[in-house]
């Protein structure tokens, strides 16, 4: 902040002005008081105006890359990491539930082995939004590795969530996705459900639970849902 009352004589302050085309510029000025009144108001000053602009969204950029995936932009595993043991914390202090979802798409490779990696990639992009569409704004989803997804269900418990499940199953089974030259094909996932409480104490184990349960889908012949 910009003071200029005692003996204050160095200022620096950043700020952003609206240009008539809504966007944004960013000021840094920087300057010195060289000469104040008998009331140490400042009289004189000499400094300098600088567009900061490009710095300011090169900051912005890499603040959204350090915690979203590049491809999807849903978060990536960082936020997980952060944020799930502290819901876990949350929720054993007041007592709730929390669950999670893991869901891999069923037979991706043969999509990218068809279609080519870029159809693969459009694939995943429209996957991802078919989830982040589809939940409600205090869960949040994350893209685990290549075509694992977990959903991040706070207070929801086992029941609510399988019921909430299938719901996600049979939407995904229900999607047609876009292939290159108007053709569309349908995919289903797996998914695997793990409650705290209930499976797990910690996140790590509450991520393997749904990672077993996911792989116990998958071996029931995929298109389904289990818990451990
Ligand atoms: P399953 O039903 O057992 O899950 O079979 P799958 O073919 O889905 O599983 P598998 O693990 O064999 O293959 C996953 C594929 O996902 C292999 C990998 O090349 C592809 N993949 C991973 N990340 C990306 C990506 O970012 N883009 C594209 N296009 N493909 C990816
Ligand atoms: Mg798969
Ligand atoms: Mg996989």
């Amino acid at each position: 902040m910009r003071t200029f009352s005692g003996k204050t004589e160095i200022y620096e302050c950043e700020n952003r002005l609206m240009k008539k085309s809504g966007e944004f510029r960013h000021n840094l000025d920087r300057g010195r008081v060289i000469e104040w009144d008998k009331n140490e108001n400042p009289v004189r000053m000499v400094g300098s105006d600088t567009d900061i602009t490009k710095r300011k969204n090169m900051e912005e950029k890499l603040k959204h890359l350090a915690i979203h995936d590049p491809l999807t932009g849903l978060y990536n595993r960082n936020v997980l990491a952060l944020r799930l043991s502290d819901e876990i914390h949350r929720a054993s202090r007041y007592q709730h539930t929390l669950s999670i979802f893991m869901i891999d798409i069923d037979y991706f490779k043969p999509i990218n082995d068809n279609y080519g990696h870029q159809t693969g990639d459009t694939v995943l992009r429209d996957f991802a939004k078919i989830l982040s569409g589809s939940i409600r704004s205090s869960d949040y989803a994350v893209r685990y590795g290549g075509e694992e997804f977990i959903i991040v269900l706070p207070e929801k418990p086992l029941l609510k969530a399988e019921e909430l499940a299938g719901r996600h199953r049979k939407h995904i089974a229900d999607t047609h996705f876009s292939i290159k030259n108007n053709e569309d094909i349908n995919l289903t996932a797996s998914i695997g459900i793990a409650t705290f409480p209930d499976h797990a104490q910690f996140s790590q184990e509450l991520i393997e639970a749904a990672d077993s349960a996911m792989y116990k889908a998958k071996k029931a012949g995929r298109n389904q849902i289990k818990t451990v």
